[in-house]
């Protein structure tokens, strides 16, 4: 079988390293998330940012051509989680990296307040529901991790749960990071490989942003008077975002804690990290036996004759 990958490619392969590893979580215990800048471009500056996106635009094609064995292999799945507070550019930047990506071997869920049927069930239920199957690529734009983020800095949505009381104790955060750690280790024994992405924005530049989608009409509609009650609650959210991290990050299921105050170094992180991990599954097309082989050419003789 013929090479893959161009030589360029496998050049890109090598690379991806050097921009997602600094930014990977995979032992959670020391984490602090004011280690971490949101505006860290490692040693690119803003004149890198032409050659950035050039990367990016090559990087964009790699993943679609892992995307194409990974489909071909239907061994393996991929579920990439998106976590971070409003407007730190979740839904752009899952937007360019997949652009390239076979629609058929890709599924998006975004998880909004859960409604009432899924209120009636345990919180896994309504993302067990929208795992990708093998062969594709899961994303959750939001997940379950919603339920020790949104509902710890909210107490009232926990009491909307309808638990029994006995299970409310002071406990429930440590059991709740304890089930997720052991999900995400029964998703992993079944091939759905786990990667989860915190986009780190800093409250100055939410502050831009949000003023951005106020003041240009075409913005506008991204905006909700939401967005401005939740970031009257950001160091709450930033001690929960911190205690969810280091509970929660594995060597199997990592989180990478990506600057997000520049959207592109934002998105040559996570194209990086998503290649690092489709990468490390060794993917190859599915050998054709000798019987099939035999098979095939019977088939084009077959053609041929009519
Ligand atoms: P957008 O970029 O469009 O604003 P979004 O992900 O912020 O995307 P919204 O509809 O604005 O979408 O917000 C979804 C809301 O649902 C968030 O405030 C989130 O905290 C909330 N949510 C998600 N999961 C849960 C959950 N399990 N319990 C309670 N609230 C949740
Ligand atoms: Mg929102």
């Amino acid at each position: 079988m013929g090479k893959i990958f161009s030589n360029e490619q496998q050049e890109l392969i090598k690379r991806a390293r050097d921009f997602s590893t600094p930014f990977c979580i995979n032992d959670g215990e020391k984490f602090k998330l004011k280690d971490g800048d949101p505006g860290n471009t490692l040693h690119f500056s803003k004149k890198h940012k032409p050659q950035a996106l050039e990367a990016l635009d090559n990087g964009v094609e790699l993943l679609a051509q892992f995307q194409d064995l990974l489909y071909a292999q239907d061994r393996w799945a991929l579920l990439l989680i998106f976590q971070a507070m409003d407007a730190a550019g979740k839904d752009g930047t899952i937007k360019h990296v997949m652009s390239g990506v076979n629609p058929q071997g890709c599924q998006v869920s975004s998880f909004k307040a859960p409604s009432a049927v899924d209120l009636d069930h345990d919180y896994l239920w309504r993302s067990n529901q929208m795992l990708p199957e093998r062969g594709r690529i899961g994303i959750f734009n939001r997940s379950y991790y919603e339920e020790t983020l949104v509902v710890r800095v909210h107490p009232e949505i926990l009491a909307k749960q309808t638990l029994p009381k006995d299970l409310l104790g002071k406990d429930i955060w440590e059991d709740r990071f304890h089930d997720i750690r052991n999900y995400e280790r029964y998703l992993t024994n079944n091939g759905i490989v786990v990667r989860k992405f915190f986009l780190h924005v800093s409250k100055d530049e939410q502050k831009k942003r949000f003023l951005e989608r106020l003041e240009n009409p075409e913005k506008n509609w991204k905006f909700s008077a939401n967005d401005i009650r939740e970031r009257g609650y950001w160091d709450d959210y930033m001690k929960a975002y911190e205690d969810t991290i280091r509970n929660t990050a594995t060597k199997q299921a990592p989180w990478y804690v990506v600057p997000a105050d520049n959207k592109w170094f934002t998105r040559v992180v996570v194209g990086a990290a998503i290649i690092e991990a489709l990468d490390s599954l060794g993917l190859h097309y599915p050998e054709v036996s000798k019987e099939a082989r035999q098979e095939l050419a019977q088939a084009r003789q077959d053609l041929l004759n009519e």
